[in-house]
């Protein structure tokens, strides 16, 4: 995977010896059997909690880790730092990311340790592929976008590594970090340190050069009008910002305000934390029964109901599919979400999506043309 001009994350054929013509072929029906940009099909496993926008679960709790420095340096409760610190714990090693110093880049790593663990805490909202880390396929424990447990559950199949993910937004471009940098005086390719939440819940993006500069900006300024304004158009009409192909899947479980909407306030971070699958059970249950992890019962429309952009790209995306077929775009394939059915229950919504997809794209290509 590489960087590209718009700086997003695109994959490329290598530069290595190239293998013989008919490994050659298999390996290219297999990315394309497995890209989420080709194909991302609904889970064939059924757990006893279903919700039509977030699919079916084993169990889901509000949670967030009992060791608070693993809490104040994760995302929102540190879930999926404190779970994969058992694993590794228990001689797991496991692949995520982390920052990249001197670069603003953020990597693919392997942990094989606690401490490890904590330094790749917190969400990256910049291109990684974690997929693309040697070990992705082997390691016995995988955390990433839910885009990229998708592709590892559809290229590994029944030998798929435990899959950690959480939910997402989409993916914004790497330049809009390295602005975001600039804008706050630091020098992008001198940083010592650089995350973009934490230090509280959601916490701020704070950044650090090698000249002792350090530039910090609000969750609301900096995904808000920073970073997630560039997100890209693939993750745009994602089916699963849920992650739906995961073991075990984290999001923010924000409070709400009167009108629904997430109240940003700094405070402890909890997660909502949902087990896609019985062995997902297995590891969150085992994680609260060792105390690693504190956690009560809720349900998947609680969890739902403060995700308004989820909902909402959910809801639309045939609608939103549609209306890219019409103006000639591919789009990936995505069997079993059931895509139909929720727009039969919100046909304006749906039709209002198609043509304001329609006319994006034909506003733009006049921009290009
Ligand atoms: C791009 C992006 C979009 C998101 N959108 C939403 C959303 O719409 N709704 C919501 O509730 N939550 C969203 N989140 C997730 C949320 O911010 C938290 O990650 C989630 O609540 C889990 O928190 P935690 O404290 O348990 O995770 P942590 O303990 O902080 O662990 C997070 C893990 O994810 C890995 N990671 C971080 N960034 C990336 C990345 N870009 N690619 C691959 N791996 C990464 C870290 O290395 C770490 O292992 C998003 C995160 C990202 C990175």
């Amino acid at each position: 995977m590489v960087i590209d001009a718009a700086g997003y994350n695109r994959p490329v054929v290598g530069d290595a010896p190239a293998p013989a013509e008919d490994r050659q072929l298999a390996d290219a029906t297999r990315f394309r059997a497995s890209c989420p940009g080709e194909i991302v099909a609904a889970a064939d496993v059924r757990g006893p909690l279903h919700h039509s926008l977030v699919g079916s679960a084993f169990g889901a709790w509000r949670a967030w880790a009992t060791d608070e420095a693993i809490r104040a340096a994760g995302s929102s409760g540190g879930v999926l730092t404190a779970l994969a610190a058992l694993l590794i714990d228990g001689g797991a090693p496991a692949i995520s990311a982390a920052a990249a110093p001197p670069t603003s880049r953020t990597v693919p790593i392997r942990l094989t340790t606690r401490e490890e663990a904590m330094r790749s805490a917190g969400s990256r909202y910049a291109p990684v592929g974690n997929l693309a880390h040697p070990e992705a396929l082997t390691a016995p424990v995988f955390i990433g976008k839910p885009c990229e447990a998708s592709a590892l559950r559809r290229a590994t199949g029944a030998d798929a590594p435990l899959i950690l993910s959480f939910f997402c937004a989409g993916v914004p471009s790497q330049q809009a970090t390295d602005s975001l940098i600039e804008h706050l005086g630091a020098d992008p390719a001198r940083v010592r340190s650089l995350r973009y939440r934490g230090g509280g819940w959601p916490g701020t993006f704070r950044v650090e050069d090698a000249d002792g500069r350090i530039g910090e900006a609000s969750y609301d300024d900096s995904w808000g009008r920073w970073l997630g304004p560039t997100t890209q158009w693939r993750c745009k009409i994602c089916v699963d910002g849920v992650g739906e192909l995961a073991d075990v899947v984290a999001s923010d479980l924000w409070e709400s305000d009167a009108s629904g909407y997430p109240v940003f306030d700094d405070r402890p971070g909890v997660s909502a934390l949902i087990a896609r699958t019985q062995r997902g059970l297995e590891l969150v249950e085992r994680a609260i029964a060792e105390g690693v992890l504190e956690a009560e019962p809720v349900t998947l429309a609680e969890i739902i109901a403060i995700q308004p952009l989820q909902r909402e790209r959910r809801t639309t995306l045939f609608g939103r599919l549609l209306g890219a077929r019409l103006t000639g775009a591919r789009v990936p394939r995505y069997p079993g979400f059931g895509l139909l059915g929720i727009a039969l229950l919100h046909p304006l919504r749906n039709a209002r999506g198609a043509l304001g997809t329609v006319r994006r794209a034909l506003r733009s290509r006049r921009r290009g043309a």
